[in-house]
């Protein structure tokens, strides 16, 4: 196969960590050397100092206006990944006699199950396991009784995305790492927002919890101080050294995300990105998509090619192309193109061009 010249320009459809705009990567690398002209590294300025209050503060009100979040919330910035998230959401919001209800819709749902029983009952409500997680479930009983309901919004290594949350009265907890920014949230049904950043807000380092403050201090169990979010809220997330950096280049996406118009511009680009993606999987008999149409996530597309023995070749091209990052999760295989919000159409439309071109060559 005759492959395309060599282009420089990278598409990176990695699936975290992941893209950032190029303004973001240009001003956090200027600000590594010198921050707003201070003379001083970001890396070593004081976080008591007030050019750092200034970034956390900010940082803080971007969060709340981006997603419209009420004062009825803190916003915090954490450390110890959405991982962490697993058991501390439960940690503070679960009495051990009573239950929480989970639905497992793959890997990082499950994990969130395996971490939180040890604080209190956890209530199995839907899996999809059975069927390879190849779709959301619909249509389970919710019972009123439960302290909250803990939903993964989307699901990176599956390629499944909520597109309508769970009709329940019970207040949810979500996993938002991989879709935060990227759709609005319906504060009045939350409990509690968590994201590791390195997927749609900034590199890892640091997670990002939303957190009802009403629903704090309602279990009895003794909470080391770290792992307590009311140790964070009255301090703004310097209880201790916070992880300045990733802050930082989060603040600066942010920045880059209010500019762009906000998460209703991002849930539009986010949407013709991935019609455009999953239209040409469609079309194109060399490929396959692996999950329920109308579960289709917006940020992760998996899919397969029909003819397994051109997966060397799909890859060489791609490599050709420019496109990195497209070979699926260990756990699943095939290929997922992760389309997250600082992802240009230009670059969607690059790997439709390679997906083509395999067909006209080898199909
Ligand atoms: C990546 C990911 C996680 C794990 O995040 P860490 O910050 O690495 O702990 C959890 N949930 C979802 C949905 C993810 O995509």
């Amino acid at each position: 196969m005759e492959i395309p010249s060599q282009v420089q320009v990278k598409h990176n459809f990695s699936a975290g960590p992941s893209i950032l705009p190029g303004e973001v990567f240009a001003k956090a690398s200027q600000a590594v050397k010198d921050f707003d002209g201070s003379g001083l590294s970001i890396l070593e300025i004081s976080h008591r100092s007030s050019a750092w209050t200034e970034v956390m503060e900010e940082a803080e009100s971007l969060v709340r206006e981006l997603l419209s979040v009420g004062d009825d919330f803190a916003v915090l910035f954490l450390t110890g990944g959405a991982s962490t998230q697993f058991f501390m959401t439960a940690m503070n919001l679960l009495d051990s006699e009573r239950s929480a209800g989970y639905v497992d819709t793959g890997t990082w749902s499950a994990k969130a199950i395996k971490e939180a029983q040890a604080f209190g009952q956890l209530l199995e409500l839907a899996s999809s396991k059975s069927d390879g997680y190849r779709y959301i479930p619909k249509d389970f009983d919710i019972p009123n009784d439960l302290n909250y309901v803990h939903i993964t919004s989307n699901n990176t290594v599956y390629g499944t995305q909520y597109h309508k949350l769970p009709s329940t009265e019970v207040p949810l907890v979500l996993d938002a790492s991989s879709d935060i920014f990227g759709r609005s949230i319906p504060w009045e049904r939350i409990q509690a927002v968590y994201a590791g950043a390195q997927k749609n807000m900034g590199p890892a380092g640091v997670t990002l919890v939303i957190i009802r403050k009403s629903a704090l201090g309602k279990v009895h169990r003794h909470i080391p101080t770290m792992l307590d979010y009311r140790t964070h809220i009255p301090k703004g997330s310097m209880f201790n050294t916070p992880p300045v950096f990733p802050i930082y280049v989060s603040m600066l996406n942010m920045r880059w995300l209010k500019k762009q118009g906000g998460v209703t511009e991002m849930s539009h680009r986010n949407a013709a990105k991935a019609k455009l993606l999953y239209e040409e999987i469609d079309r194109n008999a060399l490929f396959r998509g692996t999950v329920d149409p109308q579960d289709r996530s917006t940020m992760n597309a998996n899919f397969l090619l029909t003819k397994s023995e051109l997966e060397s070749d799909f890859l060489a091209l791609c490599d050709q192309m420019g496109i990195v990052g497209i070979k699926g999760h260990r756990s699943v295989g095939g290929f997922r193109a992760s389309m997250y919000n600082a992802m240009d159409i230009a670059s969607v439309q690059v790997l439709v061009d390679a997906m083509r071109y395999l067909e006209d060559h080898k199909g």
